[in-house]
């Protein structure tokens, strides 16, 4: 049940949002869809004092490429996401990923803000946005910060409240047409599947031709995105390149969660992810 006499504050400005937090002292939390903190709350496993809705700050909106990089701003929907023809053009993965989120009322309202400071294994933004090597940008009492998505994961944090502000993320724009990819899970067989495992696939340079860098992430195996060490890429054999890669994934799992029940299964389920995932970037990417 969600208690009675919780505060509803919608600051205007980044700093305002961070001071409110700041005095909360651990009792306040940035509400943005809400797709996971209402139902935390319902559940009682997040107990608020203070609600500081950060949704419409404007900041947290911009969808742009500038300098080189995507930035993408935490409060932008996964429908906003999978429908922009910049991030298609320059994280096709996470487009991909964009677009398998949820029913079309969750990707409305959740956003990739949430979805990050959530920090689920199954968080399907979280893979491919790992593929894409993106850093994210926080906002805390002492002003901005960058660092690399990977690690902003690999740190602690209680529930999705990680004591900073996510402003956004950005990601190295390479020039159109050098970057391909897409996201493929494995889940339940309903519009609402949470996924089992997933595979983010980012290759950039020519997908059959001079592939310079290829990354592969897995998602679902592991309390974070998995990236699966990968031969460097020699020659154009598109066939070879995707069953070695399924074979290094199925030995990552096999690393990542040893002894789990459903290790025998992931292991087994990843090698078709991983096919799925090359056979659609060979045909285009994205989606
Ligand atoms: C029916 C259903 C289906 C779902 N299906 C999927 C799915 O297929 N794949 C998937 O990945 N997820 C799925 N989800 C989970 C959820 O929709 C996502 O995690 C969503 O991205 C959360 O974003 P939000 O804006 O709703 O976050 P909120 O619920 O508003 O917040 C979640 C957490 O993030 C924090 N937070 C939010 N914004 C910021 C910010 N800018 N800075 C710092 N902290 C912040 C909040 O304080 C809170 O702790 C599903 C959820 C439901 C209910």
């Amino acid at each position: 049940m969600i208690p009675e006499a919780i505060r509803y504050v919608r600051p205007d400005t980044i700093e305002a949002a961070v001071e409110v937090f700041e005095q909360s002292r651990g009792k306040g939390t940035f509400l943005a869809g809400g797709t996971d903190l209402v139902l935390e709350m319902k559940r009682g496993s997040a107990k608020p004092d203070v609600l500081i809705d950060v949704a419409r700050l404007r900041e947290l909106s911009v969808l742009e490429e500038k300098n080189g990089y995507l930035y993408l701003g935490a409060a932008l929907s996964f429908s906003r996401i999978a429908s922009s023809a910049l991030v298609r053009r320059f994280a096709p993965a996470l487009a991909a990923a964009a677009e398998d989120i949820g029913s079309p009322q969750i990707r409305a309202r959740g956003t990739m803000g949430g979805n990050i400071a959530t920090g689920s294994p199954a968080g399907d933004s979280l893979p491919a946005l790992v593929a894409h090597d993106a850093e994210i940008v926080t906002e805390g009492v002492n002003g901005a910060a960058i660092s690399s998505l990977e690690s902003f994961l690999g740190k602690k944090s209680a529930g999705g409240n990680r004591g900073v502000l996510i402003r956004e993320v950005r990601i190295p724009a390479l020039p159109g047409g050098q970057v391909k990819g897409t996201f493929v899970k494995l889940g339940r067989r309903n519009a609402l599947a949470i996924a089992r495992i997933s595979a983010a696939l980012v290759i950039k340079g020519e997908a059959e031709g001079a592939m310079k860098k290829i990354s592969l992430v897995l998602g679902a195996v592991g309390r974070q995105p998995l990236r699966v060490p990968l031969l460097e890429p020699s020659g154009s054999d598109f066939n070879a390149l995707a069953a070695a890669a399924a074979e290094l994934a199925e030995q990552a799992v096999a690393k990542s969660i040893p002894g789990r029940p459903t290790a025998p299964y992931k292991m087994r389920a990843v090698k078709g992810v991983v096919l799925e995932a090359f056979e659609r970037v060979r045909n285009g990417g994205y989606g």
